[in-house]
């Protein structure tokens, strides 16, 4: 039996969900952070439980014919990314039987079933610099300067770095550019432990196709001094087209407050995916990685099997972008969501694209069949014929797969960003008399440990 501080010699031969490395010692598994399958590695047992522990990377004594050099210096201190030493194919891999694992241990399905139905993941071509979307929390140095960059892994140290290889650059050259301004007009950086200071987080929003930039400032107060040198000092960024403050008064871990001003521009950037305009404000939630949301949406669409004459819900919708991409395909598309700022985004994207055959209710997905029961205006959505959904990570409420297999529809199309959530979810329509029919994985988080996945899940008859 080992003991905490022991040290011990191992090969890495699994790799966990959070992307740790496992070895095993006479069928006791150690997990080692920042270790591969393959590698030969010294390590120091930090952790002893009954049949497993957690051990500190002391030295790769032979690296893994897939480790690779990461291109970040932070890359292990980071929270952002766990897999940069990892080579891009074998992430990929990785993200494939993640998901196939999940489907097989949690989800019921059978290995030799999944693997009949499981299409190859769908890798990006440049993993590096895809986010359109930064939000670096900005907080005093320890010699006093400001520090901008990532939080450490689990916890709320700023790690200072402006150099981050999946954001875009102009993120990072936003970045720089509030730095050097807050150092000359002596700005106070936000302090979470004593909630003091000013300036809490920098979010940036880039618009991939039309080349929009907003930057939104998160502040304490409203009162920032000299905000119109920073717009100055913004200007030289192309495409600048939003400045912003967005007013976080409160002792919380929670990035955005609910207030926003406008300080340059318009309050909002705008992007296509495929044909379709997207109007996006800083509290919207909008897809992180432009090029691999294309290729997802386009797989959701392939899966609902659409001819015109649909009636599709779209459910968790947030500001209509999965609606308004397949309304020219079905007859009509219902988009649900809680969030009803995103619901009147939905309708002004609806409408500047001309889509007539799209209509959007903010109410929780849970509740949709009450909705239409009560709303007379709405009742040719009773009855649809797919059903699309695209939860946050705690996957579907128990009450929503209810309504599905309530009103037994033909298809659903589950887009998910976890797989352990849609596992659940799968098993409990397995149950329902649902079958799974197509799965394709889709990476949009390169160098992370997050995988998006699609599964056409539909109707058994028998
Ligand atoms: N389909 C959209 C958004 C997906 S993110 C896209 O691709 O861009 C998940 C969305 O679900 C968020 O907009 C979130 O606000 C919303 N949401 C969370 N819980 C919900 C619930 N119970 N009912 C409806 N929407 C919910």
């Amino acid at each position: 039996m080992y003991s905490k501080n022991d040290i011990v010699t191992i090969t890495i031969d699994d790799i966990g969900t959070e992307g740790q490395g496992i070895g095993h010692i006479n069928g006791y598994a150690l997990f080692v952070k920042d270790t591969l399958p393959g590698d030969k590695v010294k390590v120091k047992i930090t952790k002893v439980k009954k049949n497993y522990g957690y051990a500190h990377l002391l030295e790769v004594l032979t690296p893994s014919s897939d480790r690779v050099k990461a291109r970040c210096n932070n890359a292990t201190r980071c929270g952002g990314c766990q897999l940069q030493h990892y080579s891009y194919e074998k992430q990929l891999d990785y993200k494939q039987n993640k998901v196939r694992n999940c489907l097989i241990r949690m989800g019921g399905c059978e290995e030799t079933f999944i693997d009949s139905v499981m299409e190859p993941i769908i890798g990006m071509d440049n993993p590096f610099n895809y986010r359109n979307k930064a939000q670096f929390p900005v907080g005093r140095a320890k010699d006093g300067g400001v520090s901008i960059g990532f939080y450490a892994g689990r916890t709320h140290s700023i790690i200072d770095c402006t150099e981050c290889h999946i954001q875009s650059d102009i993120s990072n050259r936003v970045a720089e550019i509030v730095r050097s301004w807050m150092i000359e007009t002596k700005l106070a950086p936000y302090d979470e432990k004593s909630h003091t200071g000013l300036i809490r987080h920098i979010l940036t929003r880039i618009g991939y196709r039309t080349g929009d930039v907003m930057v939104c400032l998160v502040v304490t107060d409203i009162r920032v001094h000299g905000i119109e040198g920073l717009v100055d000092r913004l200007k030289v960024i192309d495409g600048l087209r939003s400045v912003c403050l967005n007013i976080n008064k409160d002792r919380t871990n929670k990035i955005l407050g609910t207030d926003i001003v406008n300080v340059y521009g318009d309050n909002y950037i705008e992007d296509y995916i495929g044909d379709i305009k997207y109007r996006i404000s800083p509290h919207s939630f909008y897809q992180v990685n432009p090029v691999q949301t294309e290729k997802l949406y386009n797989t959701a669409l392939e899966f609902a099997g659409l001819t015109g004459n649909e009636v599709v819900w779209d459910l968790y919708c947030g500001i209509g972008t999965i609606s308004l991409f397949l309304a020219a395909a079905s007859k009509r598309v219902l988009g649900v969501e809680v969030v009803s700022q995103a619901i009147e985004d939905a309708k002004v994207n609806a409408k500047a694209n001309g889509i007539a055959n799209a209509e959007f209710v903010a109410c929780p997905a849970e509740d949709i069949a009450d909705y239409l029961d009560n709303s007379a205006s709405f009742d040719k959505y009773k009855s649809p014929d797919v059903i699309v959904v695209d939860p946050p990570r705690k996957g579907c409420d128990a009450g929503l797969i209810d309504t599905i297999l309530d009103i037994s529809t033909e298809r659903i199309v589950y887009i998910s960003c976890d797989p352990a959530t849609l596992a659940r979810d799968v098993k409990i329509l397995g149950e329902g008399g649902y079958r799974v029919e197509r799965v394709r994985a889709c990476d949009m988080f390169g160098m992370t440990v997050h995988t998006e996945c699609v599964v056409l899940i539909q109707r058994k008859h028998t």
